[in-house]
């Protein structure tokens, strides 16, 4: 009855050195308001330059995202009076940004792919802090002039997990391109959910509502399916115009609820104008080849582990999703690992496990190489599967050859057909009735005669061999 349409602004901050526009270190400080220069505190005078790792890492996004990279763009000021901003301006890109017109590519369920807009990538300058402390306000000018790039986005997406699944794409993209840590929790990674709703079939889009302040996927989704249906309600009762009012709301995490925060301010509340300190942005050859340089993106990594190493679809998007994920799975298989097994021993078992004892895979006590070479052991036989699974709990608490520890725990598998047919021959006459029935059509007892040789062999019999040796024995 009604389509949800949604557009993002993500705010990504750029792992820089050093802020946009001047020399001040961007990394953690010990102290409020010691990594400040003139220019970032805004004392008259002071002139802003451009930082051109910045300008090179937002050129890379925009060449990810197949957009174009404009050879020129421009800086403009967005007015506007806050503690945490000392010259009463930000610096952004507002008429003619760095990065236009890309497009990101989201998995849908279903298999297919969705084309997701992106309208333009723009850098400018985040903002100082405020910190209220009881009855009175500090601010700490550490964070201010550090670079952003906003990332607008087409309202392109029909549902919260749509506009999940751009949010994972994007977050893995910055990423993979090692332009940002984006972490949500820390703000490195801000994103704006702007919702509207319309009847299906009507080509108009409705009022939309910006949503600030959600620091979670899974805040996302929430205070998605909260607005929906708040606009939808509205629409049904006949009081839409006065409910649904193009305003900014906040999320509200412990009511699981959107309020108003405040209405939405036109591009002329904040008067633009260009800013006449810094003149157009020019890209040079130079800085275009630097930023061409791409690592392999998680699309082009799905569609190379699907065609070559013939994993599934699901679990190649898993695995490419996080590029710390896949850097582990390719440390497997240089280990000599094959791809399938190590899918089912990187996504089940370790990740099981890490998610036991609250590890992510950047901390794993298991390093790739060491889970590869475990790996190995299952391909070639010399271990079975529940003979590694003791040895990963072992590798969890410490780092222990493997080797050893097939050694010491016992688990080496015989795999050798001469001792295996040994046991084999001994259960068989030893259970010579059996044997007659079997031969006689109740070939089920092969379950029977597998079990008594494991069980013989203390579990070591590697019970691919002992089926295969039984099944031409009994013949
Ligand atoms: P502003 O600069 O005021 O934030 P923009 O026009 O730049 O406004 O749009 C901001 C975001 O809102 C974009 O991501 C855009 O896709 C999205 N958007 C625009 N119209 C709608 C709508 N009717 N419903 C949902 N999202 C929308
Ligand atoms: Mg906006
Ligand atoms: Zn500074």
């Amino acid at each position: 009855m009604f389509e949800t349409v949604i557009g993002l602004e993500v705010h990504v901050q750029l792992n820089t050195k050093t802020k946009l526009f001047c020399s001040c270190p961007t990394s953690f400080a010990e102290h409020q308001n010691i990594n400040t220069c003139p220019t970032c505190l805004a004392l008259p005078g002071a002139l802003p330059v451009v930082n051109r790792e910045a300008v090179i890492k937002a050129m890379r996004f925009g060449y990810a995202v197949n957009a174009t990279v404009n050879h020129i763009s421009n800086f403009d000021r967005k007015s506007y009076f806050y503690p945490d901003s000392p010259s009463a301006y930000q610096i952004t890109q507002l008429y003619r940004a760095v990065v236009q017109n890309g497009e990101l590519f989201i998995d849908l369920d279903n298999g297919t792919k969705k084309r997701i807009g992106i309208t333009q990538a723009h850098l400018e300058a985040d903002a100082g802090k405020n910190i209220h402390d009881g009855d009175i306000s500090k601010v700490d000018l550490n964070r201010a002039g550090t670079p952003l790039m906003e990332i607008v986005s087409e309202p392109d997406m029909r549902s919260a997990s749509e506009a999940v699944a751009y949010l994972k794409k994007l977050h893995s993209t910055v990423r993979y391109l090692d332009i940002s840590d984006a972490n949500m929790q820390e703000g490195s990674f801000r994103c704006d959910v702007n919702v509207s709703i319309r009847p299906k079939g009507q080509k108009e889009f409705g009022t939309r509502v910006e949503i600030k302040n959600i620091n979670s996927f899974k805040f996302v989704a929430s205070a998605i399916n909260y607005e929906v249906q708040r606009q939808i309600e509205a629409y049904e009762d006949g009081i839409y115009k006065d409910e649904v009012i193009q305003e900014t709301r906040l999320w509200d995490t412990d009511r699981g609820v959107t309020k108003s925060m405040r209405g939405k301010e036109e591009a002329a509340d904040y008067r633009y104008f260009p800013d006449p300190d810094l003149r157009p942005l020019v890209v040079t050859d130079e800085m275009i080849e630097e930023a061409k340089k791409m690592p392999e993106l998680p699309d082009a990594k799905v569609k190379r582990y699907i065609e070559e190493l013939k994993i599934k679809r699901v679990d190649a998007l898993i695995i490419c999703s996080d590029k710390e994920l896949a850097q582990f799975f390719e440390e497997m298989l240089s280990r000599g690992a094959s791809a399938k097994t190590s899918v089912n021993w990187l996504t089940t078992e370790l990740l099981g496990r890490l998610n036991k004892s609250g590890y992510s895979i950047i901390d794993s006590p298991v390093s790739g190489k060491k889970l590869g070479e475990l790996v190995s052991k299952i391909d070639s036989g010399a271990i079975n599967g529940k003979g590694a699974k003791d040895i990963l709990d072992v590798l969890m608490e410490e780092d222990r050859d493997i080797d050893e520890l097939i050694e010491s725990m016992g688990l080496a598998q015989i795999s050798d057909d001469r001792a295996i047919l040994e046991i084999i021959d001994n259960i068989l006459s030893k259970n010579q009735d059996k044997v007659e029935e079997y031969r006689g059509g109740k070939v089920k007892l092969i379950g029977f005669f597998v079990g008594q040789v494991m069980k013989a062999s203390r579990g070591s019999a590697n019970p691919q061999k002992v089926n295969q040796l039984l099944r031409e024995r009994l013949k």
